[in-house]
Order: C-alpha cells, then structure tokens, then sequence
C-alpha cells in the first residue's frame, strides 16, 4: 500500500480506491485510466476527485508524474529511481530499471552538481513490431 503516513490526506473510501488502484500499478495509467478504472467500482466516483487525489499524492511525494507522453499526463507510484521508455506506436510506458552514470561535462555544468537523472526512451514495443513486420513494413 502507498504509504499514506506523514500526510494530511483524508482518506475517504473513494480515496482508498485510487491508492489500492495504484498501489504497484506499473502501466503508468492517465488521470482518465484511474477514473474509468475506480469508477467500476465507486459509481460514485468523479474525475474531480481523481484528481484531487492525484494531485495530493504528488504533493506528499507518493505518486510522480510523467511527461514522456506526449498525448497524457501520467503517474507512476514508484517512486525509486527508474527510466522509461516509450512504444511511438501505442504509447505503452514500459520501466528501465539500470543506472545510468551520464558524464556532463564540466563546461556545461557551471558548477551545478548533478544528483540524479531520468532518462526518456523513444521507440517501437515487441508488440507493435511484431505487427509491423506482419503488414510488410
Ligand atoms: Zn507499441
Ligand atoms: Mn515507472
């Protein structure tokens, strides 16, 4: 479970909802993705709240938002340090668990220490390529 401690959050059970939904969801999923997902459940449930709750948990550090997507925001309760990299084709965010020691250099830095990274990858999933060697391209 999302580790609610420390946070001023109120947790409603519409709120509970969200955190179980993304409590160790990997698939990156939109404010639209959790709201159709919840829903199901919670009929109650309203896009508000979604992102309400969202923006709460990015608050106190619990959820991360990704921009790798250049069609949706999306979010990631992994808050380890991690890559991603994207399909072109269908927009699956996939993780990149290595770490990457990137070498600036020092002309370019102007003194700015460097602490970590986070590195976008762009290209084609095994599903899409799989397809697109099928149609011939
Ligand atoms: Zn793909
Ligand atoms: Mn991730």
């Amino acid at each position: 479970m999302i580790s609610i401690r420390k946070t001023e959050m109120r947790l409603t059970p519409q709120r509970m909802a969200i955190l179980e939904y993304l409590h160790g969801n990997i698939e990156h999923p939109s404010a639209e993705d959790i709201y159709k997902n919840v829903k199901g459940r919670y009929p109650s449930m309203s896009f508000a709240t979604v992102y309400n709750t969202i923006e709460a948990l990015k608050k106190n550090g619990l959820v991360r938002e990704l921009t790798i997507d250049p069609v949706k925001r999306r979010y990631d309760p992994n808050m380890e340090l991690h890559h991603h990299m994207i399909c072109m084709d269908c927009n699956k965010v996939r993780d990149v668990h290595i770490k990457l020691d990137i070498n600036v250099p020092v002309e370019q830095l102007g003194g700015f220490y460097i602490s970590d990274n986070h590195v976008e990858f762009y290209g084609t999933c095994s599903e899409c390529r799989e397809k697109n060697i099928k149609k011939g391209e």
